[in-house]
């Protein structure tokens, strides 16, 4: 080994090291030690061979941690000493694919200040350039076909780089030496303005940022292609034209998102706490949702009826440049007709948003992978995501128990995300959208095919929801793979988090959400579950009540209003308000549905207790989405200081249940004492969270449990959240909340693969 005092060695680096500037960063470390060897990249880690003096290959090796590029994330360092061979220099090498081996994909990443500065700098070759990226940042997954991460495997292929690029390319220190994504505007991808048939209305970068911003400074909608696929776009702060992109959309009421260039800017539109502002400003560039200041200029139409709203800031060359030619804020919506996945391809937003916008921002550079924006909610109790996309996956979580074989699981029914897990890591997929269209069904199977290759993860088995009826559950039938026992909804919500804070369990899981579907064929939501990763017994749960119009009612709060009178009519004067403006035709429907109990599905759903209550208060009595009652709640529920109503828990036969019908009939009493609408929300959080918190400590008694989960959509409400959590800590217990995924059902399908992992190392034949 030893010769003239020097010694070689062999180094692997694992983890995510691939998009991120690694090799040139071990190209510098070893120059600075005057070592040689060479750097490549493999399918599986990043290899380093490098021989010197003992001391220098020390500190080499240390440093090679200590100093790791800002976007790496070192899983493990392997060293072993060999041969030396007395060689020169140090070369970055050829990556070399190996079959079965699997390394974690960078994100994209947002751009960099030093390629800002050159961006702004009329003196540099890159100037206006809107595709300039380097070592440090820019798109990676969103471009990537297959790994190792090389140029001809990406869609930069696509771009041969000029004398100048090759030359930063290939110069050790620079910040482009190996930046696969290299390119300039004398050989980089372009942009072009059309109109709404796709007309090229423009050539050149200075003309169409030029016609892109006088469309919309004008209340015009733009269509503009961006990392992981289409934006709608338009002035934030034009009632006219955000009102008119609604319509056009198909998009009743959902909040916006709206893009502004500085963290100063996005001030004058919300009010961002530190934490804000640091997710706001991260690399990752999520939308932050926060509280909108008064004086902000935004359109009321961005979000109606809530106090807060999503923000994001540019994240690509192109969004800088064009939000400093329109210089106001701008909405960036996914770009995608009401509940279609976001279109990607030209001639997709062509075809598919040619009837919502009035001009497209194209450019030359294909999206391999579709991603939306990650949604992120800064609470006192940490952030909280809303959706996790674009950033985030497909970086891969831990599993308490690795998976025996291969598994694919295949998510809930709506905001669907699929897993596939390999031994300890699991990839759960970016947000795929609710599988109710062919065109979403068709995203979740390229995905999938997607993360397959790239990952070089063939799944074995699959793991499905318990519900016979979703279309995920045909895709797993559809699959051939060997069928694993299905994993009840809110079990999985439970074991995600379970498996993400890398617990087994056991431990009390309270599940709040819309709907899931039961072990016992009703539909379940406010459960207090005895959970591990294998199994769950159900201890406690909301105290059911028909739905009548089963699916209807998840846009109708009076439907689930009247689901609940039913089961106690004489209260019937307290949810008058409830009823005030339906329908009569509909209302005798839903009744005579109530009494046959035709179509009127139990369920024992908290996302429905919300919806029923906003129905009593009068504040909706129709939902354009899942969600949006409780949301309105939320808002209007502020920081106001509540009082608590009476929500008892009850024994029954089969276990306790939480009996809201005082609880609604005490906001009715409310409403009829004219006592302030804001006042009642306010009061309703704090009875749900007091009497939730109550039940919890009930569930821990019950079984000597002191661990409680808190998972599903309806935690996504920030202030029942750190409510419930708070009460829980006071009464001495450990509280587990998401938080590398959602509390929504996006979570589903890493809690289904932690349950089938851990079911399967159990008994490895069955
Ligand atoms: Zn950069
Ligand atoms: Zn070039």
């Amino acid at each position: 080994m030893l010769m003239h005092g020097r010694e070689a060695l062999v180094v692997r680096v694992t983890g995510l090291v691939q998009g991120v500037g690694f090799r040139p960063f071990v190209h510098r470390l070893a120059g600075r030690h005057g070592l040689a060897g060479w750097v490549r990249n493999t399918a599986g880690s990043v290899e380093i061979d490098v021989e010197g003096s003992p001391g220098e290959l020390r500190a080499f090796l240390a440093e090679l941690h200590a100093e790791a590029p800002p976007l790496a994330r070192i899983e493990a360092v392997e060293s072993r000493s060999h041969a030396v061979s007395g060689r020169s220099g140090f070369a970055i090498r050829a990556s070399v694919s190996e079959p079965g081996a699997t390394l974690p994909v960078s994100p994209d990443v947002a751009t960099c200040p030093a390629c800002l500065a050159e961006m702004t700098d009329p003196d540099n070759r890159r100037y206006r350039y809107p595709f300039i990226t380097c070592t440090d940042c820019g798109p990676r997954f969103t471009v990537i076909e297959a790994m190792p991460y090389d140029r001809q495997r990406t869609s930069m292929r696509a771009f041969s780089q000029c004398p100048a690029c090759l030359a930063e390319y290939g110069t050790p220190g620079n910040r482009r030496h190996h930046s696969e994504t290299n390119s300039c505007p004398a050989c980089g991808p372009r942009i072009w303005c059309t109109d709404g048939r796709g007309t090229p209305l423009t050539q050149g970068t200075d003309e169409t940022l030029e016609a892109a911003a006088s469309l919309l400074r004008l209340g015009g909608i733009l269509a503009i292609r961006g990392l992981g696929g289409f934006h709608l776009a338009c002035d934030a702060t034009d009632e006219t034209s955000v009102s008119w992109l609604r319509k056009r959309k198909h998009r009743d009421a959902k909040p916006l998102a709206v893009m502004v260039a500085t963290t100063a800017a996005a001030r004058q539109l919300v009010a961002l706490t530190e934490p804000g502002a640091e997710l706001l400003e991260s690399a990752q560039r999520p939308i932050v949702v926060a509280d909108r200041v008064a004086s902000s200029p935004l359109a009321p139409s961005v979000a109606p009826g809530l106090g807060q709203v999503g923000v994001m800031l540019a994240y690509t060359p192109l969004h800088h440049l064009l939000l400093a030619t329109v210089g106001r804020p701008l909405v960036m919506t996914s770009g995608n007709r009401s509940e279609e996945p976001i279109a990607t391809s030209n001639s997709e937003a062509l075809e598919r948003l040619g009837g919502i916008a009035d001009g497209f921002l194209f450019h030359d550079r294909e999206i391999v992978a579709r991603y939306d924006d990650s949604v992120i909610r800064p609470t006192p109790g940490g952030a909280v995501f809303l959706r996790r996309a674009r950033g985030y996956a497909p970086l891969p979580l831990e599993l308490p128990v690795p998976a025996p074989v291969p598994i694919l699981a295949v998510g809930p029914h709506l905001k669907n995300t699929f897993a596939i897990a390999d031994g300890a890591r699991a990839w759960v997929s970016q947000h795929i959208g609710d599988l109710e269209n062919l065109e979403t069904l068709e995203h979740f199977r390229d995905a999938q095919a997607r993360y397959g290759a790239l990952f070089q993860v063939v799944p074995r088995a699959v793991v499905r929801d318990l519900h016979p009826g979703y279309l995920s559950t045909q895709e797993a039938e559809r699959s051939a793979l060997t069928m694993l026992p299905p994993v009840q909804h809110h079990h999985a919500h439970i074991a995600a988090v379970l498996a993400e804070h890398g617990r087994r369990g056991p431990a009390i899981g309270v599940a709040f959400d819309g709907t899931g579907y039961g072990t016992d064929g009703t539909i379940w939501g406010g459960e207090f579950l005895r959970a591990d990763l294998e199994g769950f017994e159900r201890l406690g749960h909301l105290r059911p009540a028909p739905l009548p119009g089963g699916d209807l009612a998840v846009r109708s709060p009076w439907r689930t209003a009247l689901g609940y009178l039913s089961l106690e009519s004489r209260r019937a004067p307290l949810f008058a308000r409830a009823f005030q403006a339906v329908p009569v035709t509909q209302f005798r429907i839903a009744q005579q549905q109530l009494e046959r109990l035709l179509n009127a599905p139990m369920a024992s759903s908290i996302g429905r207790l919300f919806d029923a209550a906003a129905a009593v208060l009068g504040v909706r009595i129709v939902s354009e989405f899942e969600g949006q009652a409780a949301m309105e709640l939320e808002s209007l529920a502020a920081e106001r200081v509540a009082g608590e109503l009476e929500f008892p828990i009850v024994d029954t036969a089969d276990g306790w249940i939480l009996d809201p019908l005082p609880l609604l009939a005490s906001l009715g009493v409310g409403v009829r004492n004219r006592q302030p609408v804001a006042d009642l929300a306010a009061d309703f959080h704090a009875s749900v969270a007091r009497t939730t918190a109550l039940a919890a400590r009930r569930a821990c008694r019950e079984t000597g449990l002191s661990t409680v989960v808190l998972a599903g959509g309806v935690f996504q409400n920030a202030r029942l959240l750190g409510s419930v959590a708070r009460r829980l800590r006071g009464f001495g217990f450990e509280v587990l909340v998401p938080r590398q995924l959602s509390p929504n059902d996006g979570a589903v399908s890493y809690g289904q693969v932690a349950v089938a992992a851990a079911r399967l190392s159990r008994s490895p034949h069955s």
